[in-house]
């Protein structure tokens, strides 16, 4: 009969996190070889196999005796905690079959099932430290000379990685430890969150939030595992959570408004990406935007987003190289030798504040002292974008988002966030001569503009029944008219299907009409789905304040992908 060796990781110890396949392997391993700790935590799931407890240190037989038995025809299982491929027993066991000339095609069948390591048990128990590049360090010396070992903490210090330290502690090798936190706060913050996890999933559980500086008051010992955070790691409500990048984008008023997939991925909001350095040729334009988009969201409308109007033209922006080598001398903070040559060190974390300006809500017009003010504010730090809907687009690095603001409100400029809020697109009204529905344009800005909508919602709002900055292709649209008001709902204004909205009424009296559209737009705030965009929800829920959906009828016209 052929033998067999099975390497299992049984995951950090409760019978929950152990694999199906470690479970059957298990029970189909005649021979059960493993420190004596960890065949009690499996003991449970054991029957009538035959096992061979070891001591701790005696790795090097265990391997050995479980190669004969297998050589002897025997189904033999060695067993790791975690993962037997991490600080485990994988790797001994394969030494010892290299050493004996083994071969995959020839010698006995080795079978390595993957467990749950001590890293992603404890990073489960404090929320979401790992998240980002990690590493892991073992401080146990026994086999590793500790000036590796030192190196490995301070490279890792250096690169900001995430980094969980495994077997942080012994009765007898004490001082590692310390020595690991004199080097990490060479580099780091000493309030950079740690994470110290006894136990994990055992009876003994214990786990504790705390930060570099005060990480040695805390109980460690070789049942532990300790995840120190990177630069970005936050504390919150008692966990650990390490953003997925390093890059904080502020937009204006609504910490709920993240730039959408495809302008994450645009050119200007990643500086530091490899793509934007200097590139051979050949690199260039290997991945369209269309495709990053598509990727990002195969289910969106694409037809009807901004990708189409935004994708076009993305150049990389100037001194996008320099960017990029800030962006990485944030991780090489007190290392004054990885990038001498930049001469400075940053210490915050870099921000992309992003806001719309336009000059008011009916007016069109800048003048130059706000034209310079925007320059002045944005200077080389940032791009001003000229939007479809009325409005320039500001992106700029800075840890100061209320001061620039402040600034440009003291300009008598209209700031608005920019996303998923109700945007009020209203007409020169002939160049303020015809100005009788302004106020409630105004009124109408004040009670719902910027207010966060499932999609994007512009309201056109025109002055006279020439119409004509388009209020009627808006997705709600306002049209003043011998002393009332038109209005429109639905439209759909993108897309090569795009139509017009649907004329609901005519005549509504100016009392009603700031109520009315205050109504219809809270109640898609409510009751519309995420991303929903105004002429669906219309459709969908079939009537608002009474007025009746109704299909638009004309061509059947398939909708375009982006790009396409
Ligand atoms: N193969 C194992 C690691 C073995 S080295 C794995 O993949 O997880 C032993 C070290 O692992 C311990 O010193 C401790 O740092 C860590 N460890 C193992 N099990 C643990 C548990 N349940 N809770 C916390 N740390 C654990």
């Amino acid at each position: 009969m052929a033998g067999k060796l099975l390497i299992i990781g049984f995951g950090p110890g409760s019978f929950e996190h152990i694999t199906k396949r470690a479970r059957e392997a298990l029970q189909e391993s005649e021979v059960i070889i493993g420190y004596n700790t960890y065949v009690d935590l499996i003991a449970g799931l054991l029957s009538d196999q035959q096992i061979v407890r070891t001591g701790m240190t005696e790795e090097v037989s265990r391997a050995q005796e479980a190669v004969r038995q297998a050589k002897q025809g025997k189904k033999v299982a060695v067993i790791s905690s975690g993962d037997a491929g991490v600080y485990g027993m994988a790797g001994l066991v394969y030494e010892v079959l290299m050493e004996q000339g083994w071969t995959q095609a020839g010698g006995v069948e080795v079978e390595v099932i993957p467990g749950i390591s001590a890293v992603h048990s404890a990073g489960s128990l404090l929320g979401a430290p790992i998240m980002h590049d990690s590493c892991t360090i073992s401080l146990s010396d026994h086999l590793t000379p500790w000036e590796l070992i030192a190196k490995r903490v301070q490279a890792a210090a250096m690169a900001d990685f995430v980094i969980a330290l495994y077997n942080p502690r012994s009765g007898r090798r004490t001082r590692q430890i310390v020595e690991t936190q004199r080097i990490l706060l060479e580099y780091r913050s000493p309030q950079t969150p740690v994470g110290i996890v006894k136990s994990a999933y055992r009876d003994r559980q214990h786990v504790v939030v705390t930060t570099l500086a005060d990480m040695l008051n805390h109980d460690i010992g070789m049942l532990t595992t300790i995840i120190i955070g990177n630069s970005a790691t936050k504390l919150y409500d008692g966990l650990m959570i390490t953003p997925r990048g390093y890059q904080r984008k502020y937009t204006l008023g609504a910490e709920t408004q993240p730039l959408k997939p495809h302008q994450r991925l645009k050119a200007e909001a990643e500086p530091w990406a490899l793509e934007q350095m200097e590139a051979p040729q050949e690199w260039k334009g290997s991945l369209t935007d269309d495709e990053d988009w598509e990727e990002w969201d195969e289910e969106a409308e694409i037809a009807g987003s901004d990708a189409e109007i935004t994708s076009a033209a993305v150049q990389p922006p100037a001194g996008s190289l320099q960017l990029a080598m800030e962006a990485l001398q944030l991780v090489t903070k007190g290392s004054q030798s990885a990038i001498p040559e930049l001469g400075h060190t940053l210490t915050a974390t870099e921000s992309i504040f992003e806001f719309a300006v336009s000059p008011g809500i009916a007016n069109k017009k800048l003048t130059a002292m706000q034209l310079c003010a925007l320059g002045e504010i944005i200077g080389d730090r940032g791009d001003i974008e000229y939007s479809p809907h009325h409005q320039l687009i500001v992106r700029v690095k800075t840890d100061s988002p209320e001061q620039i603001t402040t600034e440009l409100k003291g300009q008598g400029l209209l700031l608005s966030p920019i996303g998923d809020v109700a945007q009020i697109k209203a007409c020169d009204f002939c160049n303020l001569e015809k100005g009788e529905a302004i106020p409630y344009a105004e009124a109408i800005h004040n009670r719902i503009g910027n207010l966060e909508v499932p999609k994007e919602l512009k309201i056109g709002f025109n002055g006279c029944g020439m119409a004509c900055y388009g209020a009627v292709q808006q997705d709600i649209g306002i049209v003043y008219r011998k002393e009332k008001f038109d209005l429109f709902l639905g439209g759909k204004t993108v897309g090569r299907n795009a139509h017009s909205a649907q004329p609901v009424a005519e005549g509504i009296e100016p009392e009603e009409l700031v109520d009315m559209v205050v109504r219809i737009v809270e109640r898609y705030q409510t009751e519309g789905h995420p991303n929903e965009r105004f002429h669906k929800f219309f459709k969908r829920v079939k009537e608002i304040e009474g007025y009746k959906h109704q299909e638009m009828v004309g061509f059947v016209i398939e909708n375009a992908v982006c790009g396409d």
